[in-house]
């Protein structure tokens, strides 16, 4: 059987369009085996985007009870992004207590904070990116890039993710190269630390095809020169559209198995059947095996 599967997506619950249900329809309607929601795990300050703490539970029961309702149609499986806030993360323990997850995607979007304590936000706008980098980094991109590689390696050993969601995410407002060049020296060296300490870990990268069909860049997350590096390591990738509406669910997917099979990447790895599976890929979809009856 071929089909799509999409292990990432937001709702109504943080900064998504509409209900989970809605997905759940859409991704039946195209087709899908299995899919997966990863709302913006509750963070122990406000923001506009994350699930607040206390409609977390109302969440996960929704989900959990769309899994019973559709069991028949489609396998969904119930996930958190999670921000990694150093430090901070018994928060999100507590909250999550006695609620087991089915698998959950690690991010990073908040790198250090203002004078004023604020969060440094790296993915809202080109203001916000421009503020952090002045206010908190003096203007040098590369004492910021190391700083988000720092804390992605600290992530990686603290929280071992099962997925980890935009790798590059840093990369986000360097349009036409503004801030910097991927093929610097000090960049590919914290790329290749990141990427052996991953490969030691056994976590998952994310091939998140957000910016392609959201922003038409033609690179995705993470980019060509470091997917080419996956392919040698051996890392398992998963690839995930990071949906915020139900007409996004599969978008880019296409394209994402195109750009992996051009950089010698012919697997991608899908939960089915409530475990993680190796299976091929290609611009049609994802070839997964089914027991015959
Ligand atoms: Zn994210
Ligand atoms: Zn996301």
């Amino acid at each position: 059987m071929i089909s799509w599967a999409n292990y990432h997506s937001h709702t109504q619950y943080c900064d998504g369009a509409t209900l989970p249900e809605a997905y759940v329809e859409e991704a039946i309607r195209q087709g899908f085996v299995a899919y997966g929601f990863s709302g913006h795990a509750s963070v122990p300050f406000a923001t506009e985007w994350c699930i607040p703490d206390a409609r977390l539970a109302q969440y996960l029961q929704e989900i959990c009870k769309l899994k019973e309702q559709y069991h028949r149609q489609i396998q969904l499986y119930l996930g958190l992004e999670i921000d990694y806030l150093p430090g901070q993360m018994d928060h999100l323990k507590r909250l999550l207590h006695g609620h087991p997850l089915d698998y959950s995607i690690h991010s990073i979007h908040f790198v250090d904070s203002f004078d004023d304590g604020r969060r440094w936000n790296i993915d809202t706008s080109r203001e916000e990116f421009d503020a952090g980098l002045q206010g908190i980094f003096h203007n040098n991109f590369r004492m910021a890039a190391t700083r988000f590689w720092e804390l992605t390696r600290q992530m990686i050993r603290e929280e071992t993710p099962r997925i980890i969601g935009h790798l590059d995410k840093i990369k986000m407002f360097n349009t036409n190269r503004c801030y910097f060049d991927e093929n610097e020296s000090w960049y590919r060296n914290q790329v290749e630390e990141t990427l052996q300490l991953i490969q030691k870990t056994g976590s998952m990268v994310e091939i998140n095809t957000r910016g392609y069909y959201r922003y038409g860049q033609s690179d995705l997350y993470p980019g060509r020169a470091i997917v080419s590096r996956i392919a040698e390591l051996g890392i398992p990738v998963v690839i995930n559209s990071d949906c915020h509406a139900p007409n996004e669910i599969s978008n880019g997917m296409p394209y994402a198995a195109q750009f992996l099979n051009e950089l010698n990447i012919h697997k991608v790895m899908i939960l089915h059947d409530g475990i993680w599976k190796s299976c091929p890929v290609s611009e049609k979809g994802i070839e997964i095996a089914t027991p015959k009856a």
